[in-house]
């Protein structure tokens, strides 16, 4: 069996990273904070826009100041109000009771990288983990900027599984698209809406830079169908919601093109495999109408923390760190996770949305129960 003394001294640290997103960014700080050394591998270079709706629901506000993100003094939108309509033209209106915030990913991750650096994260950015093998003493990591030795290994690598992990799981995936753009429109800045089509749903809201994220899911079958061309999608399907109409016509777009990821899923993963600890999308992704998939990627690095402290500091043994990791995981995320699934089933059906946003407006409190059922407390 290779050792890990076998890796050069400049190369080894007690925790390696795999993708600085938000769970990885944020777990690096808290290590770094616990005074263990910590590298961060990014296979981009920041600071880089994301395929997020970028509405953070404010579970994690106080979380991510702890972290020394001075999010008070950002001006940044307070946003307490859900519309959500029907192709019919039906708005849902309900108010947001914990509510959230707008930040374009470009900003936060990028605030974040700072932050790490300033508490002595080692990132690695253009750097790609290519490989992750058990060693005696931790593990071997290959990237594409040359061999590293950790004594743990964590992976944040967001929806994509990498080659070294999807051997250890057994995953199947359903085929998502997703699309973003940057825009300038005329919303109130309080309010988040999401808007149905066929196969698919959109979401709008104000994030920093007095700017608008748009950004929608739909089905890699229903861009199929429109001879792979987005701009022929969002003209045939989208645009039969006539608020989704209004929006894409009335609104200046600040891309040239859109951001675009495919082959997107939603579900539970696993907390562990071939030696990673696992977190944030990596480790399982919620439906993103429930808004709140960063800060699960975040509570999950708050809970991971201080579980790999123990285990640095050698007071439990790695079964331990698993063992306790793992339903710690499932408490927090499994039913929220569950219930974004069966809640996205009843979005993107014209006939069945519409009845089932009619049926909510009439019953408040059934439809405070769901949005609280994929949301968690703030930590
Ligand atoms: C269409 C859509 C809309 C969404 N809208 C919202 C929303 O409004 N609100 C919300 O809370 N959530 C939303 N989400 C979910 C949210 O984006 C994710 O849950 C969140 O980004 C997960 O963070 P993460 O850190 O796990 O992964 P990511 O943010 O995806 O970060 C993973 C990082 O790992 C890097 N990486 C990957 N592989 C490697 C490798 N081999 N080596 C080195 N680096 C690597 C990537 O470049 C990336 O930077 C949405 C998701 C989608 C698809």
């Amino acid at each position: 069996m290779k050792l890990l003394f076998m890796v050069n001294e400049l190369n080894k640290y007690d925790c390696a990273i795999i993708g600085g997103g938000l769970a990885g960014l944020c777990l690096a700080i808290q290590m770094a904070k616990l005074q263990h050394s910590v590298v961060l591998f990014e296979k981009n270079e920041y600071p880089f826009h994301k395929v997020c709706g970028e509405y953070i629901s404010n579970e994690s506000w106080s979380f991510l100041e702890g972290l020394g993100l001075p999010l008070s003094g950002m001006n940044l939108p307070q946003i307490n109000q859900l519309g959500v309509s029907s192709t019919k033209g039906f708005m849902l209106e309900a108010p947001l009771k914990m509510g959230g915030f707008g930040i374009s990913r470009f900003t936060l991750d990028s605030e974040l990288l700072k932050i790490a650096e300033k508490n002595g994260v080692k990132v690695l950015q253009n750097c790609k983990v290519n490989n992750v093998e058990k060693v005696e003493g931790g593990s071997l990591i290959e990237t594409s900027n040359g061999q590293f030795g950790s004594k743990v290994v964590c992976g944040s690598y967001g929806r994509h599984n990498p080659k070294f992990i999807e051997k250890a799981l057994d995953l199947q995936s359903t085929n998502y698209i997703g699309v973003k753009y940057h825009i300038k429109t005329k919303l109130a800045d309080n309010r988040i809406e999401l808007h149905n089509f066929k196969d698919g749903y959109c979401g709008i809201s104000k994030v920093d830079n007095d700017t608008y994220c748009l950004c929608y899911l739909t089905t890699a079958k229903n861009l199929n169908n429109s001879n792979n061309n987005i701009k022929q999608l969002e003209e045939n399907i989208l645009y039969k919601n006539p608020y989704l109409k209004a929006i894409f016509q009335d609104s200046k777009f600040l891309y040239e093109k859109p951001l675009t990821i495919s082959q997107v899923t939603f579900n539970k993963k696993a907390s562990y495999a071939n030696g990673v600890f696992l977190l944030g999308d990596a480790a399982g992704a919620i439906a993103p109408l429930c808004g709140n998939g960063m800060s699960m990627a975040m509570r999950a690095s708050y809970l991971l923390a201080p579980i790999l402290n123990l285990y640095l500091q050698l007071e439990i043994s790695k079964p331990e760190a698993i063992y306790l990791y793992q339903p710690k995981w499932n408490q927090n995320f499994e039913k929220r996770i569950k219930a974004g699934y069966y809640l996205q089933k009843l979005l993107g059906q014209n006939q069945i949305t519409h009845l089932t946003l009619k049926l909510l407006q009439t019953s408040p409190r059934l439809l405070q129960k769901l949005i609280a059922l994929t949301h968690g407390q703030r930590f």
